[in-house]
């Protein structure tokens, strides 16, 4: 008998693979695994003798083991298996890799239920490649059934999870639901227990289907709670006031190198009346890349300084740091703003005129005294160098949804408990929906339109001819459009993709395809390499070298991906395309374009078919918003949610399809806080959110 509270720790009976398999989960307690939800099912339920077993569908068949054997030679590294089973109606071929253990196993004689899918191959007839089997005599896990398929990490066997979720299930009798039963039937979800059933031993489809729903619901309710007790305190902590001055503000206007567009100044507006306020401001700028987010930023920094408070801008990279740090530098101009750059290789500080190069110690004590804006990375900015005085910090380019999420919850606060206006940009468009949800509280700014005199970015998708080496014919044209464009005086990217998993920085692909390239395509050129390995001096000297114009060219990896602003560079070459999601490419396009000067992006792949047609949507559209829900159509109800399936991410059950639930999770958060403000009569509620919202605050 187990219940969800009871420590992993006390679970007896396990093998050592089930203790390695928890311990990499990190779950503490039962309902910490039950919690685990299966990526995806697989239905071996319908169990049939060898001469009826359909071709190409999972089956589960009862056999007799009758010979299995070690294929000899082929490639060392790979043991191959091959047997033959026997039912009363015929035999079927099987083969299975990389289990010698199985020849110890798998006597003849034995009799087992062996799982999976039987292809026919005309050189090897029909076989039944790597299946799931289990013996006759034991209770099955997943054979015969419908078996889910856990995310796993490491060295933890599929077999494993299953048979652990499933022990633990059966022993699960109770499970107190943190639910009030109302809200529960009101929107016609499970209990909690059924539902653990459900997900982890399902009867049918449905049924698991019906398992995750109540899991997704107890996630978006838990998140909209949190939401809502983080907006609450935010509230009664208070913000800096920072007064609008509209003298200031029509200065600050007239002094910058271009008119602001009608949407910026909407969000630049809005956000002003909102600052006006000691209700803290939290508010999210979407617009395209390239929408010119920046400026906008600038300009309500520039009026926090006004105000003799400071203000921070914080940035995912160093590079983008750096950035900031010159295009706000050059936006402040007017009034003298000191402006401090953050990060972990350097911190300087501009002030009357005056550059002073900082050493940490010296850097924060700067910090303390406060009055002036700061430009630095989320690493650095987030501990402890917050200026006491900030009233206004902006977060750029956060735009993986899951962090997000959090960032919504988490509440940043001065040393004197106020909390500073928030102003998050992000160039990932959000459908409306998830926005409501996600994000509920945020006031939303969209700037819609580019700044004029911008030309759409024509982008072709070109595919290699022949071997993925070949690049020969099918890249001829992207090459010449870069010496065309080299030769008027612009500059290229050609980003890279990570191909090989021990290149987890690109160093590789990088570095290959610059020499490549040096060598014959663009031989000639001044070619760059910009990757994850090279140091931070490097960096920046490759960097301000593309900037300057002392390349034409510059290779490198998804570093450049978000917020890199060269306005000269107006070709983008990316290879591998097809290994990157719709809206990162589109991410990646928008590092050209940037001036009034035509820009080109081309999409080179070796890919065939399907892989094709999905970038050609590229081709078609320079619209963000078109490109960000085509991309979700492509992907199904995956990952909209950016959450990773592993740790303890908030959304694990839930899917961005889940509209209809996310609607139900939203009005049973109002009603529960509007009876309960502080969950006192849902205790096990209360604690779920108050986890949420500590997990969001340390990460
Ligand atoms: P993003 O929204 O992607 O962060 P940036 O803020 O980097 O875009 O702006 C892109 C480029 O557009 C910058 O070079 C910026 O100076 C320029 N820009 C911004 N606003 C305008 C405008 N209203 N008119 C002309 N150029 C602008
Ligand atoms: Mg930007």
């Amino acid at each position: 008998m187990l219940r969800p509270s009871d420590p992993v720790a006390g679970l007896g009976g396990l093998n050592m693979a089930q203790k390695r398999a928890i311990k990499s989960l990190g779950a503490e307690t039962v309902g910490d695994l039950l919690e685990i939800t299966p990526r995806r099912y697989d239905d071996y339920s319908n169990t049939v003798s060898i001469r009826a077993a359909p071709r190409n569908e999972p089956v589960t068949i009862k056999v007799t083991v009758k010979q299995l054997k070690k294929q000899p030679g082929f490639r060392r590294r790979i043991t191959i298996i091959r047997g033959l089973l026997e039912d009363a109606t015929g035999s079927l071929a099987v083969v299975w890799f990389n289990q010698p253990w199985l020849l110890d196993e798998l006597k003849p004689g034995r009799e087992i239920f062996v799982s999976g899918t039987i292809t026919a191959k005309p050189k090897f007839g029909s076989q039944m490649a790597n299946p799931i089997w289990e013996a006759t005599d034991s209770p099955l896990v997943a054979a015969g059934t419908i078996a889910p398929v856990y995310p796993l990490t490491g060295s933890v066997a599929q077999k494993t999870m299953r048979e652990l979720m499933a022990r633990i299930v059966e022993d699960v009798d109770d499970a107190p639901d943190p639910i009030p039963e109302d809200v529960r039937s009101r929107a016609r979800v499970a209990p909690l227990l059924d539902a653990y059933r459900s997900v982890h031993r399902p009867t049918s489809l449905d049924d698991a289907e019906e398992g995750r729903r109540r899991l997704a619901f107890d996630e978006i309710l838990v998140y909209r709670l949190a939401l809502g007790s983080a907006r609450h305190d935010a509230d009664e902590a208070g913000a800096p006031a920072v007064p609008f001055d509209e003298a200031f503000a029509k200065k600050f206007v007239s002094h910058l190198p271009f008119p602001l567009t009608p949407d910026q100044k909407k969000a630049a507006w809005a956000s002003f009346q909102d600052m006006t306020l000691t209700r803290p401001m939290r508010r999210l700028l979407q617009g395209d890349v390239g929408s010119g987010k920046t400026v906008v930023a600038a300009f309500l920094m520039a009026m926090a300084s006004r105000s003799d408070q400071s203000a921070v801008m914080m940035a995912p990279t160093e590079l983008l740091a750096k950035q900031h740090a010159s295009s706000v530098r050059r936006f402040l101009q007017v009034e003298g703003t000191p402006v401090l750059l953050l990060t972990s290789s350097e911190k300087t500080l501009w002030e009357g005129g005056e550059k002073t190069v900082f050493n940490l110690k010296q850097a924060r004590e700067r910090v303390l005294r406060g009055r002036l804006v700061v430009l630095g990375t989320h690493a650095l900015l987030e501990r402890s160098m917050l200026p006491p005085d900030t009233a206004l910090a902006v977060v750029d380019e956060q735009h993986r949804f899951g962090v997000a999420q959090r960032e919504a919850l988490s509440v940043a606060t001065r040393p004197d408990g106020k909390v500073p206006h928030l102003l998050s940009m992000t160039a990932t468009p959000i459908p409306r929906s998830l926005a409501l949800t996600f994000y509920g509280d945020l006031d939303v700014s969209v700037i819609r339109q580019k700044p004029s005199g911008r030309l759409p970015i024509t982008t072709r998708v070109l595919v290699g001819e022949g071997r993925p080496l070949d690049f020969a014919q099918g890249r001829l044209p992207a090459y010449d459009l870069v010496r065309r464009e080299v030769a008027a005086g612009h500059r290229a990217f050609v980003v890279c993709p990570l191909i090989d998993p021990s290149d987890r920085l690109g160093v590789k692909s990088a570095t290959d395809e610059a020499k490549r390239l040096a060598a014959g395509p663009l031989r000639g050129l001044r070619i760059g390499l910009l990757h994850g390995r090279l140091s931070n001096a490097d960096k920046d000297g490759v960097m301000s070298s593309f900037v300057e114009g002392l390349l034409d060219v510059l290779v490198a990896t998804t570093v450049v991906e978000v917020g890199v602003d060269v306005p000269e560079a107006t070709v983008m070459l990316i290879e591998g395309a097809e290994r990157f999601g719709l809206a990162q490419l589109h991410q990646l396009r928008g590092r050209v374009g940037r001036s009034s000067h035509p820009s080109f992006c081309f999409l080179l792949t070796d890919a065939e078919g399907d892989a094709v047609d999905r970038l050609t949507v590229l081709e078609r559209t320079n619209d963000g918003f078109v490109i960000a829900e085509e991309d979700m159509k492509l992907r199904g109800s995956g990952n909209v949610l950016g959450t990773q399936q592993s740790g303890r991410d908030i959304f694990r059950a839930a899917r961005s399809t889940d509209l209809e639930l996310m609607t139900l999770a939203r009005e049973a958060a109002e009603s529960l806080l509007q009876n309960d403000p502080d969950l006192a009569k849902s205790p096990l509620l209360a604690a779920r959110v108050a986890s949420v919202r500590e997990t969001s605050h340390r990460e």
